[in-house]
């Protein structure tokens, strides 16, 4: 059985749908890159996902059904969502952002809570030295790295990272995701990667699933030639906007 198992998913947005008969099995232990050009749909897969953004079809995780949850008891079944723009308390201190991470644990050890404290300063020991600093006043690197160790702190076993390199210098995003591998061997995670930057996103993950238009083109092992040449149809063939902004996109 999948972690995450999708099955004829549509999502809109009001009226509008956005996502149209989405079928996705996400493999524990993976990591898998959602692609696609601007509008393709990845933000919204993440969302639909997490239950942000009204759904139909089946969605199941672990075996549990998520259609009717709500986003936090999505949460607590253990799905963290880092979404795009990062989502964390800018006049709260770094320590305070990762304490409210584990917050959906109640029953945690406060040792237990210690313990991923630390392992995270391991990873992230730039977040240890500034602790005590306001997160308004971190990097955008420093803030996409407390943004992820915060969903950590909630233990999720599926992690939802929405467009991480937004904003990001390339020698950052290229740290950055240098340590996903390294996170999800850790944290026994399984991670969907929802990016603009191909060439980087199929460095770190497993699998591609590539977005158009709402729709998934193709799913498949990103060393699968046929994975980069769909990849290339995508850009290649998509709008002007969307080849622009990917330039440094393709494999
Ligand atoms: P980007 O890389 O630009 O974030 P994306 O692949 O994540 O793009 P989505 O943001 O999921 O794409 O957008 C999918 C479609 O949904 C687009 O047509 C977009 O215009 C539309 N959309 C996104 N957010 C909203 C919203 N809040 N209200 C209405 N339509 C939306």
């Amino acid at each position: 059985m999948s972690l995450l198992e999708i099955t004829g998913l549509r999502a809109s947005y009001g009226r509008v749908e956005v996502l149209h008969d989405i079928d996705l099995a996400v493999e524990e232990g993976r990591i898998v890159a959602v692609l696609g050009a601007n509008g393709a749909g990845k933000t919204s897969l993440l969302r639909a996902i997490c239950s942000t953004l009204s759904t139909s079809g089946e969605r199941r995780f672990g075996g549990a059904d998520l259609a009717g949850r709500s986003p936090a008891h999505i949460a607590r079944l253990g799905i963290g969502h880092v979404p795009e723009g990062r989502g964390t308390f800018a006049d709260f201190t770094v320590e305070e952002n990762l304490r409210l991470g584990a917050i959906s644990r109640p029953r945690a050890l406060a040792a237990e809570i210690q313990r991923d404290l630390d392992l995270i300063h391991e990873t992230f020991p730039i977040l240890r030295e500034f602790s005590k600093r306001q997160a308004g006043a971190l990097s955008g690197g420093q803030a996409q790295m407390l943004a992820i160790a915060r969903a950590l702190l909630a233990r999720p076993r599926l992690l939802l990272v929405d467009e991480p390199s937004l904003g990001l210098a390339p020698l950052t995003t290229n740290e950055l995701f240098g340590r996903f591998v390294e996170l999800r061997d850790a944290w026994s995670l399984t991670i969907l990667l929802a990016e603009q930057n191909a060439r980087l996103s199929l460095k770190v993950a497993d699998r591609a699933v590539l977005l158009s238009r709402g729709r998934i083109v193709h799913e498949g092992a990103t060393d699968d030639p046929e994975t980069v040449a769909a990849l290339q149809g995508i850009y290649l063939g998509g709008d002007a906007e969307s080849s622009q902004s990917t330039s440094e996109g393709t494999a």
